[in-house]
């Protein structure tokens, strides 16, 4: 028997969410093959193992439908949208799928997430991500250090108000950076950002 690798597929960042078209399934089903392991994680991605041999080919067919591929473990997840039903320019659709694109599948100490919401109302629950982004009216608010798991649970804390569109990928990139460079091994980055302090933070995104 070969081996096989483990690869996070989701659809991309759109206006209605995560929803895989009927063709885009059949692709999945069809190209991982009959005994293929496939997982839905809690995060909106489905882990496919499909053999190591045939992983370039089957990422360029699923990524040709439309799909989007990452590395599955210890990097951070396709960016978690909201359904942006208050319209594609008013929830902010463009700035989030830059977002997606600046931060999907970076190698990171322990698995990150990174939530998005296109208004207050916040239904994808952005505060209890590793970064929360939220839209208000022109701009954008950034959470740090929620925690949904355990019997901890701890919601985000304001990082920065008022982020423009132009400067988001990179506000969220340099946080992302500052926790690759000085986390202590494989360290949560809800602990992180409590040892680090959020002064700290505020200073490093200024
Ligand atoms: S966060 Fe706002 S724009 Fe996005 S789906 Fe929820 S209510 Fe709609």
């Amino acid at each position: 028997m070969g081996e096989f690798k483990k690869i996070a597929v989701s659809p991309p960042v759109q206006k209605g969410g995560s929803q895989f078209t009927p063709e885009q399934l059949m692709k999945i089903g069809t190209l991982a093959g009959a005994d293929a392991k496939i997982e839905m994680t809690p995060f909106k991605q489905l882990y496919v193992q499909v053999p190591i041999d045939q992983h370039d080919a089957i990422k360029d067919e699923f990524e040709r439908s439309g799909l989007e591929v990452n590395p599955a473990g210890f990097v951070t997840k396709a960016l978690i949208a909201c359904n942006f039903c208050k319209g594609e320019e008013a929830a902010g659709l463009e700035t989030a799928k830059l977002l997606n694109q600046a931060i999907a599948g970076i190698e990171t100490p322990t698995p990150m997430k990174v939530g998005y919401a296109g208004c207050a109302l916040g239904t994808s629950e952005p505060l209890l991500k590793d970064i929360g982004v939220v839209k208000m009216k022109d701009t954008f608010d950034i959470y740090v250090g929620g925690e949904p798991k355990g019997l901890k649970v701890a919601k985000a804390k304001l990082l920065c108000s008022g982020v423009t569109q132009d400067r988001l990928a990179h506000v969220v990139t340099t946080i992302i950076d500052f926790y690759k460079e000085n986390a202590k091994s494989k360290e949560k980055f809800s602990k992180f950002v409590d040892r680090m302090t959020l002064e700290q933070l505020q200073e490093i995104v200024a």
